[in-house]
């Protein structure tokens, strides 16, 4: 799979350069994460890097080793900054068609606050 060009106008990206505004939880030199708008459980927090990455695809195979690790760092300590490292919680990306991916801009969901159910529905 080759990651198509990124889309500066996704709507991630404009929440990065501050023309939407969002409901931040953190931020550091590679990271910024945010409620998401339409939250799938009581905790739902969408962890992106900054840089101009599609997907999983893209991140990791253009990334530096320092961004790859601040994302990681970042949603750990984010989930343990929510208490979500009490009772659980799922780390999902989206990539590309058949992952379902909405947003042209890599993030992590990190999801808890309740018991989350089967990992993957079944086919219809
Ligand atoms: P994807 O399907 O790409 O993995 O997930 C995109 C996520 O972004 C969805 O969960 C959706 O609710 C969230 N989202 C879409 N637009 C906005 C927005 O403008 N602000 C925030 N905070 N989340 C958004």
């Amino acid at each position: 799979m080759t990651a198509p060009a990124y889309d500066s106008n996704n709507i991630f990206a404009k929440i990065l350069r501050g023309e939407i505004p969002c409901k931040k939880v953190y931020e550091d030199d590679h990271v910024l994460a945010f409620h998401d708008i339409s939250p799938q459980a009581p905790s739902h927090i969408l962890v992106l890097p900054k840089g101009e990455y599609v997907s999983m695809d893209d991140f990791t195979q253009k990334a530096a080793p320092g961004e790859i690790a601040a994302l990681f760092r970042a949603l750990g300590q984010i989930a343990r900054d929510e208490g979500l490292h009490e009772t659980g919680y799922r780390v999902i990306s989206n990539c590309g068609l058949n992952g379902g991916q909405e947003v042209p801009h890599l993030h992590l969901h990190l999801l808890g606050g309740r018991k989350l159910g089967r990992m993957v529905q079944q086919a219809a």
